[in-house]
């Protein structure tokens, strides 16, 4: 059974929010070609062609904001994918900021199963601080289409960005989450920009430490009261502690290529390094299956990961593997892991948990 991902760009870095940390605009910074249009129908076509070689498919949409490419886009997409598919399984995904969707647009994610992920970054004095849009906070909006989800039953989570001005309200934000009924959560770290490591509101190994200690005591509480609440890290956690493999990307230290589709039909290997040495090809001219092992591929999957002076005598080596290698920043320097400090307190009370958890909670 052969299976593919692809994370398609709809409307490339396009946005109709002006996020103050936003890595997609710092990924486009760094490409020649700027400002790409939305895909259009050829590009469509060839997509689907592509994908539909394989048994499994999973088409995640992404931006920028990828419903800026209209709904008819997307209508357009999943009736032409039911056209042309045989018995392929295939699943849908969307990451939005939440701003456009309304009924219409809800009436479509149920009627084609799809999942939703919406941006928030936690309560309303941080999220207003830096998810802004014409200079105003987008923290109503954003609730607003999340209590639209929860009515409409739509298979939703949320994806909040961990910035250094977020980390000291780590419980408040559990709290508010788990009262507000958001029971699946991806925290990914706000990273420094690509080419120089800086950024006002990047995560340091210190931060990233506070904020996982902050949410997992929050977190282990609930647990010793049968009360689940899914976190990426640490399900992530869980499934390696199971003997399982875990779902985040690196989370294992090892790069895979993750077929980024931009709307002109480029391909690259990572949304992170989604910049021009690293392109793969483009759809119009080369196949999936060429892309994924050519040279740029390969120079991608096996250049230096860096790791730190701690990692030669860390006990924690086989869970980490050094981590994700766009991600390093964010965990450890050579003085000093979070990633590292972060096991050494939570790792026997993973493991514990793992034991029992595949007949408790809902691990897939
Ligand atoms: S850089 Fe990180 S997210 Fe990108 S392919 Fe490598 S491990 Fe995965
Ligand atoms: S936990 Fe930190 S120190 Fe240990 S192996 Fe991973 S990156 Fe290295």
């Amino acid at each position: 059974m052969k299976h593919i991902s692809l994370l398609i760009k709809p409307a490339s870095s396009l946005c109709n929010m002006n996020c103050k940390y936003c890595f997609y605009a710092d990924v486009e910074h760094n490409r020649l070609n700027k400002n790409l249009k939305l895909m259009n129908y050829e590009t469509i076509n060839k997509l689907i062609d592509e994908a539909l070689k394989y048994d499994n498919i999973h088409f995640a949409f992404q931006g920028g904001e990828p419903t800026l490419a209209g709904l008819s886009y997307f209508e357009y997409f999943v009736y032409t994918v039911n056209k042309k598919k045989t018995n392929q399984k295939v699943t849908y995904a969307l990451q939005t900021n939440g701003i456009l969707i309304d009924k219409k647009w809800i009436e479509f994610f149920k009627e084609n199963h799809f999942l939703v992920g919406i941006s928030l970054d936690g309560i309303k004095i941080v999220h207003n601080k830096i998810r802004v849009m014409n200079g105003k906070g987008t923290f109503d909006d954003v609730m607003r289409t999340i209590k639209l989800c929860q009515k409409e039953q739509i298979n939703y989570n949320v994806l909040t960005v961990i910035s250094s001005s977020l980390v000291k309200y780590a419980k408040d934000i559990y709290k508010f989450y788990k009262k507000n009924n958001i029971y699946n959560i991806q925290f990914i770290p706000c990273l420094p920009e690509l080419e120089n490591d800086s950024g006002k509101y990047a995560l340091t190994p210190e931060m990233y430490f506070k904020f996982y200690k902050d949410i997992f005591e929050e977190w282990y509480k609930d647990i010793k009261y049968n009360e689940y609440i899914s976190i990426s890290l640490f399900e992530d956690l869980l499934m390696i502690f199971s003997g399982k493999l875990p779902r985040t990307c690196g989370a294992l230290g090892q790069c895979t290529v993750q077929y980024i589709i931009e709307s002109n039909g480029d391909v690259y290997p990572c949304d992170f390094y989604a910049i021009d040495r690293y392109c793969l090809g483009n759809l119009m001219s080369n196949t999936l299956s060429s892309m994924k092992n050519n040279e740029n591929a390969q120079k991608f999957l096996h250049e230096k990961h860096p790791i730190s002076k701690l990692c030669s005598n860390c006990e924690f080596v086989n869970i980490c593997h050094g981590n994700c290698k766009r991600m390093t920043p964010v965990l450890f320097n050579d003085h000093y892991c979070g990633y590292r400090a972060f096991l050494n307190i939570s790792y026997k009370k993973f493991y514990d948990i793992a034991k029992s958890i595949n007949q408790k909670y809902p691990l897939k």
